[in-house]
């Protein structure tokens, strides 16, 4: 018996909702990572149905598998044009977000090849050092008007390296030197906000706000209430329950010894499911409403859980791992990690029944 992992898509659709209403300009959704491990094919058409317009992905091949699905979209690709691809991304109507002089010469040859003017979505610098054109890059393109023939810069973009922590200097500190450096493309709309960075305030909205993650639960205020909805519920049911008397452990090297008679509850999910391994005597689940610690080793397919203090609990009964009560960022926080791990790592041989749709 294998664990059901519900995924809530009317209340993808209501966190979307929720965000674009909170702020002037326009929101898209991020779909990366198969939509942070929760099925972006499965989520694309509903949030094009709440409203969204523009879907954001890392590479072109998630792109290409969406575009079917979002005829009347703009998909782009964060992580920008990769060589003999501009055609390709051309061909499905896909925009790579240029993050290089390199990526804005390749898209350059591709509209002159084609003839014409071509959209580009620019990649600023601010702070993060991944991707994106630095401050003297600019300088560059800004002075010979020929590095931008044939290209119409449509939105320029930046990212936020620490809008979850609203004390970090960092973040006044990229607006600044973002809004400084997009006032070189005049016209263009700007991209600032991920999901933390549209709960910084007013000074941080842009035209193109792009949360993920706040999409699909994850607190985007660490610390504060989380304003989003639930999204995930993962149950499994207990396979077994074992009546072990004191001093007698549970599972690979005894990590965990019983301190009384105790009644340990197995579940068919461990770390091969993204169930982490360092959740070994940390994690907890929720039955009925009450917590009930992870005992001993989490193993590759197997995981134990101390259900002493929940008499009812019997083999069949479904032990809840990811829900309202215990969400992504709890789990998160137990395995030494963020909700975006947890979401990522979401194994492959759950039962996945999608709602609300
Ligand atoms: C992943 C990503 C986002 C979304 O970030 P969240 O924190 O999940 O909202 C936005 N912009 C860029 C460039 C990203 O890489």
């Amino acid at each position: 018996m294998t664990a059901n992992l519900e995924i809530d898509l009317a209340a993808i659709a209501a966190n979307w909702r929720f965000l674009d209403a909170s702020h002037p300009g326009e929101t898209a959704a991020v779909l990366k990572a198969d939509g942070y491990g929760l099925g972006a094919a499965r989520m694309a058409p509903v949030l094009a149905a709440a409203g969204c317009r523009t879907f954001l992905t890392a590479h072109l091949d998630e792109a290409i598998a969406l575009r079917p699905l979002l005829p009347h979209a703009a998909i782009a690709v964060l992580n920008g044009l990769y060589p003999h691809a501009a055609a390709d991304f051309r061909a499905h109507g896909v925009l790579p977000v240029l993050g290089s002089l390199h990526d804005i010469a390749l898209w350059r040859a591709q509209a002159r090849a084609e003839g014409q003017a071509l959209p580009a979505w620019l990649h600023l610098e601010t702070g993060m050092h991944r991707l994106g054109l630095a401050e003297a890059e600019i300088d560059q393109l800004c002075a010979d008007s020929s590095q931008l023939a044939g290209l119409r810069v449509d939105l320029v973009m930046t990212h936020l390296l620490a809008a979850e922590f609203p004390a970090d200097a960092a973040n006044a500190r990229q607006r600044a030197l973002f809004h400084a450096l997009a006032a070189r493309f005049p016209g263009a709309r700007t991209s600032l906000a991920n999901s933390s960075g549209m709960f910084l305030g007013p000074a941080f909205q842009s035209d193109l706000a792009r949360p993920g993650a706040a999409l699909y639960g994850v607190n985007p205020t660490p610390g504060r209430a989380n304003p989003m909805r639930n999204v995930v519920r993962l149950l499994a049911p207990i396979l077994q329950i074992h009546e072990i008397p004191a001093g007698e452990g549970v599972g690979y090297g005894w990590l965990w010894r019983a301190e009384r008679p105790s009644r340990i509850a197995t579940i068919g999910v461990g770390y091969a499911d993204g169930y982490h391994r360092i959740l070994t005597n940390q994690g907890h689940a929720i039955f009925d409403g009450t917590p009930i610690p992870l005992v001993g080793r989490v193993s590759m397919d197997l995981t134990t859980f101390d259900v002493t203090g929940v008499p009812a609990a019997s083999p069949g009964d479904m032990l809840c791992l990811l829900g309202p009560l215990h969400g992504v960022d709890a789990l998160a926080a137990e395995a030494g990690t963020n909700g975006y791990e947890i979401l990522t790592s979401l194994g492959r041989r759950y039962q996945r029944h999608y709602t609300g749709a």
